[in-house]
């Protein structure tokens, strides 16, 4: 067994439902490895938790941290940054334990070029009408908004390619179930032995 932690990428487009079954995921107590908690500029959405849900930061903050070289990755989405903490990947990764990430698909490409061993899954909507629905269900977001997340949601898809896994979300428990076999299956590949 290889004594660094596995980097384990899931991605996909926006409103596929990464986040939620990103929680379900953590909402286990079985997983073996640990949630990298990202940083944005965004506003807090009610009920999110700082440290928790994400890190809330000022757009200076944060290009203060892309300056210092201290994102693994980090991209623009929607007029906010959203990123990954460089120190707490690497220093979890050193303690041999596996860091699952949950980010958008930019970042995805970025890790895919620094870390090309990474386990990077993609999370696929069963079809975009239903994306649409659900983004639009969320209640959260002006037409504008929802717009422009379909337009990057139908180019994010092209880009599965880069990816070592597909997973349909068509029923969360489904898509969690797929992702942890997935992730436990990666421990016994021959090259990673
Ligand atoms: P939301 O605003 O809905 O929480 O997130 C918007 C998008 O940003 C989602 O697709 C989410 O997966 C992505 N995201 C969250 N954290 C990160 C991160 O650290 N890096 C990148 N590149 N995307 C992220």
């Amino acid at each position: 067994m290889s004594e660094r932690g596995l980097l384990i990428v899931l991605s996909g487009p926006s409103g596929v439902g990464k986040g939620t079954v990103r929680k379900a995921i953590f909402e286990r107590d079985d997983n073996e490895f640990e949630y990298s908690v990202s940083m944005t500029t965004r506003q807090k959405r009610e009920g999110e938790v700082e440290g928790v849900d994400y890190y809330f930061r000022t757009h200076e903050e944060f290009e203060a941290m892309i300056e210092a070289g201290e994102m693994l990755e980090y991209a623009q989405y929607v007029g906010n940054y959203y990123g990954t903490p460089l120190t707490y990947v690497n220093q979890t990764l050193d303690e041999g334990k596996d860091v699952f990430l949950e980010i958008e698909v930019q970042g995805a490409q970025q890790v895919k070029e620094k870390v090309p061993d990474g386990v990077f899954i993609f999370l696929t909507p069963p079809d975009l009408a239903e994306l649409k629905a659900r983004i639009e269900g969320r209640g959260t977001d002006s037409p504008e908004v929802i717009d422009e997340r379909m337009k990057v949601a139908r180019e994010e898809i092209e880009m599965m390619a880069l990816y070592d896994y597909a997973v349909v979300n068509d029923e969360v428990p489904h898509a969690v179930e797929r992702i942890k076999d997935i992730i436990v299956s990666e421990h016994y590949r021959v090259d990673r032995v």
